[in-house]
């Protein structure tokens, strides 16, 4: 059961953003910031690490062009692009989506930090991750 695919099939009622054969993009249930939209394969697929590059590039498109027109539309100042992969990242719903979260200024809704880790070597990085 995902209840991603629930509102996929019409079985959950949703307020869609966006739609076509292989993607929906539905206004995020609990609101973040206004206009606050998830978009998503209508293909269940866990995560980005499990997603096909067909589906993937189908997804990316929308993902450009509702940042665009949301960011518009609302008349916010810029946007955060966010996936969740793996509980460890805290992604909650096991179906693959993209969160797009309008900005209006540095003290709305969303704070996002991040940590410096202990000093790394760069060259050892990068052997490591190519
Ligand atoms: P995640 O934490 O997996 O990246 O994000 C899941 C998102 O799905 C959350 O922001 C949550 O508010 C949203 N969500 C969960 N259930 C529903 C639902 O039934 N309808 C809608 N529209 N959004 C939902
Ligand atoms: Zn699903």
């Amino acid at each position: 059961m995902c209840i991603f695919c629930d509102i996929i099939n019409k079985q959950i009622p949703s307020k869609v953003v966006y739609e076509d054969d292989d993607v929906i993009a539905i206004l995020d249930i609990a609101q973040v910031t206004l206009g606050h939209t998830l978009v998503m394969p209508k293909k269940h697929v866990e995560n980005i690490l499990e997603v096909d590059e067909d589906t993937m590039g189908k997804v990316s498109k929308v993902v450009h062009h509702l940042a665009k027109q949301i960011v518009t539309k609302t008349e916010a100042v810029g946007c955060n692009i966010l996936n969740n992969c793996g509980e460890v990242a805290g992604q909650t719903v096991n179906h693959l989506h993209f969160h797009i979260i309008p900005r209006y200024g540095e003290d709305d809704a969303i704070s996002l930090r991040f940590y410096p880790s202990e000093e790394l070597d760069l060259d050892e990085v990068l052997e490591k991750v190519k």
